[in-house]
């Protein structure tokens, strides 16, 4: 029988029990919540993935790196005090980029250093590291479907002839060529399959390997299967790659960075010039090299199809060699952004006519963005899983689980803004994609699967163009990933603590028909 004394001696000995645990752990009831967030989901996911993929080692430091504050350069803005500007930065210890590079590509000339090439075959067996990533992660979400190991062995069994319907099914959505939504929608539904909510099996692994082919009631799901499907090492269709020369860089493009290793990471605010404009623009070193990788060339018409914030356009700007640059984007707001940021930067570009013929906005949907002309040049900035920005804040992030299928969607939706890429650019043209992560799948994967999708339904071929060359000037200043974390197609800036850049993969494609 309890009475009110003995309820609140209980209530008593709980509060004091709880507060004992919290002291004894020392982690305060705030945090304890936080560590499920957002941020501890993308870490928990790259921990796991990135381990497999590149190896424990190469993953621990770059993870460290992305959890420290990252390092920016200076773009100078050449409608400011642009000779002033320079001397300040130099006064400060920071070096011109342009001059780095050719004394990079000096030094790798004299003695002989050819970059390591982006290889055509395997390279250190990524590929098999991600296939047997999977592998394993299949193998745990069976072990969290059936936890029961008596069991095991007939659902085990029975899952073998699964996987081969499943298997059947995304071959069919490859070779079709259907949307994600028409797939699933006429995919037989697989009640074996169907995991009650209830059951309280909302893990990671669970929300991420889950390889049914469709749930019921659970609209926001998608099936794992077709996320990966976007790694494919086989190749299907034909495609060139052939080695870039040595980066031509641009006569006025003005960027400021601090050596590798130093202490010195960080640039005062930027201040305004005589012009009212700011006298440079911080960014990653990562957002510079898809600019460089453009080539781009007095006259160029230029689409840059996922343009906002609008950092890579102001590069592009700041070459002063396109005609024209298109900054499209989906959001409006971002739209707005990419607009104020340009009347801080670009003097007088509210009122005069000339930046109203040279810097166009649009707001389309990338994947569906038609031209008649053609551009020399697209960039296409692909969004992604932002992964240091996913490590980092909880805020806007992709891991939360609401937007579990946004996520897993991610990879379709590049690839589909790809093969549009490659369609609005003219034959001889050139298209970079870029993305802000260290996913093979985001990055190579995309960049296969955008090929053969472009081959397959426009007819279009592509030459790949192998960077580890163009880019060899920049080691000195940035870390470009080799071995395990060399990808196949493009070059990987990968976050060091020196070098606190990236990640930023970037690849180049020239349309040959
Ligand atoms: N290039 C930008 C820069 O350097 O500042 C960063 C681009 S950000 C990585 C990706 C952008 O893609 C976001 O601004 C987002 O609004 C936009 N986006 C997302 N889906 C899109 C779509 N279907 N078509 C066009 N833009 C899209």
């Amino acid at each position: 029988m309890f009475n009110i004394s003995s309820i609140y001696k209980n209530t008593c000995v709980t509060s004091y029990l709880v507060l004992q645990t919290r002291y004894k752990t020392k982690i305060h009831w705030s945090k304890l919540k936080k560590k499920t967030g957002p941020k501890y989901k993308a870490l928990n996911h790259f921990d796991e993935f990135y381990a497999s993929v590149f190896g424990d080692a190469k993953w621990q430091a770059m993870r460290e790196a992305m959890l420290r504050r990252s390092k920016y350069v200076a773009l100078v803005n050449n409608y400011g005090d642009a000779d002033k500007t320079m001397e300040e930065l130099t006064k400060r210890g920071a070096h011109c980029l342009k001059k780095l590079i050719t004394i990079q590509q000096e030094f790798n000339k004299e003695y002989n250093i050819t970059p390591e090439p982006t290889q055509v075959v395997e390279m250190d067996g990524q590929s098999e590291r991600l296939t047997e990533y999977m592998e394993r992660q299949h193998t745990d979400e069976i072990s969290n479907i059936y936890p029961n190991s008596e069991n095991k062995p007939e659902k085990l069994d029975m899952e073998d002839e699964e996987e081969v319907k499943v298997k059947k099914v995304n071959q069919e959505v490859s070779l079709t060529n259907k949307t994600l939504d028409e797939s699933i929608a006429e995919a037989k539904i697989d009640e074996s399959r169907i995991i009650d909510p209830s059951l309280g099996m909302t893990s990671e692994s669970l929300y991420q390997f889950l390889p049914a082919t469709k749930l019921k009631g659970m609209d926001e799901w998608v099936p794992e299967s077709v996320h990966y499907s976007y790694y494919s090492k086989e190749k299907d269709f034909p495609f060139i790659i052939e080695p870039e020369g040595p980066l031509k860089y641009p006569e006025h493009l003005k960027v400021f960075t601090y050596e590798m290793d130093s202490d010195q990471t960080t640039f005062p605010e930027p201040k305004r010039c005589q012009t009212g404009v700011y006298n440079y623009y911080p960014m990653d070193c990562g957002s510079i090299l898809p600019v460089l990788a453009l080539d781009l060339r007095p006259g160029d018409r230029v689409l840059d199809l996922c343009s906002a914030p609008g950092g890579k356009a102001l590069v592009a700007l700041q070459t002063l060699l396109p005609d024209v640059v298109v900054c499209n984007d989906i959001s409006i707001s971002r739209l707005n952004r990419i607009q104020r940021s340009f009347r801080e930067y670009l003097f007088d570009f509210e009122t005069s006519n000339k930046w109203r013929e040279r810097v166009v906005f649009k707001r389309v949907d990338g994947r569906l963005y038609t031209d008649d002309l053609g551009f020399d040049k697209v960039l296409v900035d692909v969004p992604c899983t932002t992964d240091r920005h996913s490590m980092n804040e909880d805020e806007n992030n992709i891991f939360r689980p609401d937007r579990v299928k946004e996520r897993l969607r991610i990879p379709e939706m590049q690839s589909q803004l790809l093969v549009n890429a490659l369609r609005l650019v003219k034959v001889g043209g050139t298209v970079v994609y870029s993305t802000c992560s260290l996913s093979p799948i985001q990055n190579d994967g995309v960049v296969h699967m955008g090929m053969k999708q472009a081959f397959e339904n426009n007819n279009i071929i592509v030459k790949v163009k192998n960077m580890s060359l163009t880019m060899s000037g920049l080691t000195s200043t940035l870390v470009l990933g080799t071995g395990s974390a060399a990808p196949k197609y493009g070059q990987l800036v990968t976050p060091s603590v020196g070098a606190n850049f990236g990640p930023s993969y970037i690849a180049k494609l020239i349309r040959m028909r």
